[in-house]
């Protein structure tokens, strides 16, 4: 997969300081210089004023202010399945490309192209939930043949879907209804837009040590581009939040 940020709102940690601090003063925050709006704030530096502020408030659970800072991230190449996870998130905006407008009608993409790799092929015994092994199949099948039978099923049941696909697009059947008999690994391009505080609840749920293989190393990979955009409020994150209980309120 690749992800990247395509925008993010600019000067971020600013914003958030300014909408803390407006509720706070006496005067309209708007004609007021950075420099005067952090005056009260402990630190010798700007730097050290934001983070003073800006820890105190995720300390204290204070996360409104951080609802005012949205980035937009592209990911390329994730499965379908993690798209169904990654939506359920309701306060995230969504693009997602489209099976209808884009069909693989010109060439069929290669069998681990068109699809995720996943973990269970690569691993004996891969970290996931519900494994239920046929315990006979289990005791007397070599390692290495364990390996090579489920990449077999795997690269099968690929090729037959798209092979069917392909055949239905040439009977004449649009791709908006070809596409039901694709996989759920068939890989998708996604763009989506969240908020900051957002950003760090979907964290909280998808970057813990019980979320899917593939949704938390997407999500690993935002939280260390939103560190380069934010380092004061997602440095803090990872370092001091990351990881705590499964929160289902942000
Ligand atoms: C490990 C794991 C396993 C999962 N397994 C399943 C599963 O088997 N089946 C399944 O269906 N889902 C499953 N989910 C998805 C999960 O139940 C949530 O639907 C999903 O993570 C979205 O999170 P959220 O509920 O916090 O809502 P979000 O949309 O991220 O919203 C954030 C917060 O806003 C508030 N909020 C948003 N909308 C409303 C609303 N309409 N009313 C009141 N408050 C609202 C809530 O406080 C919510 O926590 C799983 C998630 C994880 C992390």
């Amino acid at each position: 997969m690749k992800v990247e940020i395509l925008e993010a709102t600019p000067n971020p940690e600013e914003t958030v300081c300014k909408a803390a601090r407006n509720d706070y003063s006496d005067t309209y925050i708007g004609d007021k210089p950075f420099e005067k709006v952090m005056g009260e704030i402990e630190g010798n530096t700007i730097q050290d004023k934001k983070e003073t502020l800006i820890h105190h408030l995720l300390e204290h659970g204070h996360f409104g202010p951080a609802e005012h800072i949205s980035c937009t991230f592209a990911v390329k190449g994730v499965s379908r399945s993690l798209m169904a996870q990654l939506t359920r998130h309701r306060h995230a905006t969504f693009d997602i490309q489209s099976m209808r407008y884009v069909s693989f009608d010109d060439e069929i993409p290669e069998v681990g192209e068109a699809v995720v790799e996943i973990p269970g092929l690569k691993e004996v015994n891969p970290t996931g939930r519900n494994v239920n092994w046929d315990e006979e199949y289990k005791q007397t099948t070599p390692e290495e043949k364990i390996l090579s039978d489920r990449e077999k099923v795997y690269q099968e049941s690929i090729e037959e879907s798209f092979n069917s696909y392909k055949e239905l697009l040439d009977m004449g059947v649009p791709p908006e209804d070809a596409r039901m008999v694709l996989p759920i690994g068939t890989k998708v391009n996604i763009v989506f837009t969240v908020n900051a505080r957002m950003l760090m609840h979907i964290a909280d749920m998808r970057a813990a040590a019980d979320s899917q293989w593939e949704i938390r190393e997407m999500t690993e990979e935002v939280l260390e581009l939103a560190e380069d955009w934010c380092p004061t409020i997602f440095g803090y994150y990872n370092e001091e939040m990351k990881n705590r209980k499964n929160r289902l309120a942000p």
